[in-house]
This record gives structure tokens, sequence and C-alpha cells, in this order.
């Protein structure tokens, strides 16, 4: 009897495991703000999968 392990690729980081820091010019954005007026957010453990890379179904 064989056991299939049910996975989905992490649709929030597309199964990177990482959510990508991203760079966007806004004034709102209470991040860390560079010289250039961008704020930029760092990489982070996605949240959706828990730095897994997949959801369990
Ligand atoms: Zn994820």
């Amino acid at each position: 009897m064989s056991q299939e392990e049910k996975k989905t690729v992490c649709p929030t980081c597309q199964g990177k495991k990482v959510i990508e820091g991203v760079c966007e010019t806004s004034s709102e954005w209470q991040g860390s703000k560079a010289d250039d007026g961008q704020v930029c957010t760092p990489d982070q453990e996605c949240p959706t999968c828990k730095g897994k890379g997949y959801i369990d179904e």
C-alpha cells in the first residue's frame, strides 16, 4: 500500500520558501528608507508555508 504525499507548491512564494525583498517608491510605507526615496523590505521567510515551499493539504 503506497502512500502518496499530497503537497501543493506554495502560491505565495512559488516554492522559493522566501518572499524576496521589494523596493518601491512610497511615501506611506513604513519601512527602512533608502537615499533615493525608495523603501525596501528585506527577504523574509514565507509566512504562508513557513519556509517549507509547499503547503500540506
Ligand atoms: Zn511559501
